[in-house]
């Protein structure tokens, strides 16, 4: 049975206060700007929309996209935003306990999330029509006029204003702007919130893989051993009706804690390029995530529809970039927190894509990976690494010796939690109804008013070695 289409189910979930989970949270209401009584009690963040098309607002140490209104009250202007023409908006504390803001967090959040800001940047992206035919001259050119392509693109592209390339902090931003409001309703210094990993660590970490043919396939228990030699374990996705599956192969990696995922049935995009298709795949897609045993999924080439990934038949995508200008669907959902869509959880990928970094960018070590890993776990994020076995890829050994490199400063980072994707997945749903799993304990971080400011701090729960 196929869910329906739209976002009926599970939408309450993608709000930002479900993200952070605040202890004892404000209200948060939504209401349209033409009628604003304020007469709310204390403990309110009361978010005013405006009607007509989103704009971008940019102040307070953070940028959105939303429909901006008036909050016409009387009280601390303690943010401004405003438009590109001029426009100012106020964010008002009304002192008691009542904090009104011109736009609505939650659209503002699902506008970077499901990719609703792409029309509204324009930049450099490839029409339908022309990506129509890339791909179906693809099969025709050889590897090597591929790459010619590919890279004269990268190199045209250039590295966009937004989202910022390999690391945005938009919504890492917002979070943070949206804590402000929350100490402002409560009238507090600080409060607590339900921690992003287990334990206090610091950051998650998964290592992903797509299997994109034969030599892949043959190479896929190499990268295992490579892994497991640092203790560490990943997924391999796997296209569903595109090459032969090595059964014994996939076995192998299932018995040696590795996880078997979906790359989709055929590796084109056939399956987002219109919503016929996409209904027409959906059975074929359930059967050939039952035959792997799969429980995530990650779309060839990252093409995607936001809204469709909440009907894939699994617990979890991994289609979505933080940000990435470099595919042939340039995007990114700007945040390094897993989030739901629909029923659906998406694990955001976060790292630069091998693809990318070595075969197009020309990159030499694996700095580039490192940075970014750093960067993600100061966020207390999800590093997520995409990689593939395949010839051109890990299965070149100057490639594979980055990635060793790569796990190498990986596993020293003390506060990073290493799971495989399956198990962050469960992580974030179980920590959504605010429980922890076995051996996974849920704990308070706490938000921190700024001395100076518009956006409060994240702080991790105490390391109990410092007790
Ligand atoms: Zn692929």
């Amino acid at each position: 049975m196929l869910k329906t289409a739209g976002l009926t189910t599970g939408s309450g979930s993608r709000r930002l206060d479900n993200l952070i989970g605040v202890q004892d949270p404000p209200m948060l209401l939504e209401r349209p700007g033409a009628d604003a009584p304020y007469d709310d009690d204390g403990g309110t963040i009361v978010c005013i929309h405006g009607d007509g098309p989103p704009r971008w607002l940019v102040g307070a140490g953070a940028r959105v996209l939303a429909r901006p209104a008036a909050t016409s009250v009387t009280g601390e202007v303690f943010a401004q935003l405003r438009t590109a023409a001029g426009e100012a908006f106020d964010c008002v504390d009304l002192h008691d306990g009542v904090v009104a803001l011109p736009f609505s967090l939650t659209e503002a959040y699902e506008n970077f999330v499901l990719e609703r800001w792409v029309p509204s940047r324009g930049g450099r992206r490839l029409s339908e029509r022309t990506l129509d035919l890339y791909y179906r001259l693809k099969p025709l050119m050889p590897r090597s006029l591929q790459l010619a392509i590919r890279r004269r693109w990268t190199a045209f592209k250039g590295t966009p204003e937004f989202p910022r390339w390999p690391h945005d902090d938009s919504v890492e931003r917002l979070v943070r702007f949206y804590g402000t409001c929350v100490l402002r309703a409560l009238q507090r210094e600080s409060t607590g919130f339900r921690w992003f990993w287990p334990n206090g660590m610091h950051a998650a970490a998964i290592l992903t893989h797509d299997i994109e043919g034969d030599s892949g396939m043959r190479n896929a228990l190499r990268i295992a051993e490579l892994e497991e030699g640092y203790g560490l374990r990943s997924s391999f996705n796997v296209v569903g009706d595109w090459y032969p599956i090595d059964w014994g192969v996939l076995r192998e990696l299932a018995a040696r804690g590795h996880e078997i995922g979906s790359h989709a049935l055929y590796h084109d995009r056939s399956l987002f390029s219109d919503r016929l298709s996409f209904e027409r795949q959906l059975p074929l897609l359930h059967e050939a995530v039952a035959r792997l045993e799969a429980v995530g999924f990650r779309s060839p080439a990252t093409h995607r529809v936001p809204e469709w990934i909440a009907e894939l038949p699994v617990d979890y995508d991994t289609t979505v970039p933080l940000s990435d200008p470099y595919e042939a669907q340039p995007g990114g959902a700007c945040s390094v927190w897993p989030f739901f869509i629909g029923d659906v959880l998406e694990l955001p990928y976060t790292l630069p894509q091998d693809h990318t970094l070595f075969t197009l960018m020309g990159h030499r070590d694996a700095t580039a990976w490192i940075a970014q890993l750093l960067r993600v776990e100061r966020s207390f994020g999800l590093i997520q690494c995409v990689s593939h076995p395949d010839a051109g890829y890990l299965g070149d050994r100057r490639k594979e010796a980055i990635y060793r490199a790569f796990l190498h400063a990986l596993v020293s980072r003390e506060k990073v939690w290493h799971a495989l994707p399956r198990d962050v997945a469960r992580w974030w749903r179980a920590r959504a109804d605010g429980q922890g799993l076995p051996g996974l304990c849920l704990v308070t971080g706490t938000l921190v008013r700024p001395p100076d400011g518009v956006l409060a701090e994240l702080c991790p729960p105490p390391d109990p070695a410092d007790a």
